[in-house]
């Protein structure tokens, strides 16, 4: 999952956001009308006959059934959380590490509220203490992310990008036309 220009974010007949799809997967849900344009980006591909503007944004014409699940608890999903930012010092890092903010031989647990991104110079400072021992503080206070579509905890730039579909969604233009609400598709 990514926000970048070459991705498009799919929302569901409800508006809820279903998943994150790339262009040629969302050009041809709009050109077989299993989908809407809600939202262009400001990107253009070319054809042989035409321009065609890249949409950033776009509806299902289905419903698709997708159950409610918690976000994945993984090294991956903490990474993304802490959009590959050390939790000590602040740092992007290219080479983040997991730390547990209380030692796991400390009965520190392995979850959202224990586990932060670190690079390695503070995971090796920071070695098997507690943070009170060590004397190094959190930039935030881990926590179960909130941004994400299902189970998929989202990037940064992808939040950013999109943050209107997850929050006000009274604010979401209404789709041109009516809305079929019929047994779920996969896309
Ligand atoms: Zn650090």
């Amino acid at each position: 999952m990514d926000g970048d220009s070459s991705s498009v974010l799919l929302l569901n007949s409800t508006f809820e956001p279903l998943t994150i799809i790339n262009v040629r997967r969302a050009l041809k849900l709009l050109f077989t009308k299993k989908a809407h344009p809600v939202e262009d980006s400001q990107n253009y591909i070319s054809t042989i006959r035409a321009k065609i503007r890249v949409p950033s944004v776009i509806q299902i014409i289905y419903y698709v059934k997708r159950p409610y699940s918690r976000p994945k608890f993984s090294k991956k999903s903490v990474f993304l959380r802490d959009n590959y930012q050390c939790q000590y010092c602040g740092k992007h890092t290219a080479k983040p590490t997991l730390d547990h903010v209380i030692p796991r031989s400390r009965d520190g647990k392995n979850d959202w509220y224990n586990v932060v991104t670190a690079c390695p110079d503070c995971n090796n400072k920071k070695g098997n203490r507690t943070l009170k021992e060590s004397g190094m503080t959190l930039i935030k206070q881990p926590t179960e992310p909130k941004y994400l579509i299902y189970s998929t905890v989202l990037t940064q730039s992808a939040i950013k990008k999109w943050e209107k579909y997850f929050y006000n969604k009274e604010k979401i233009p209404k789709a041109l036309t009516s809305l079929s609400s019929v047994s779920s598709v996969s896309v």
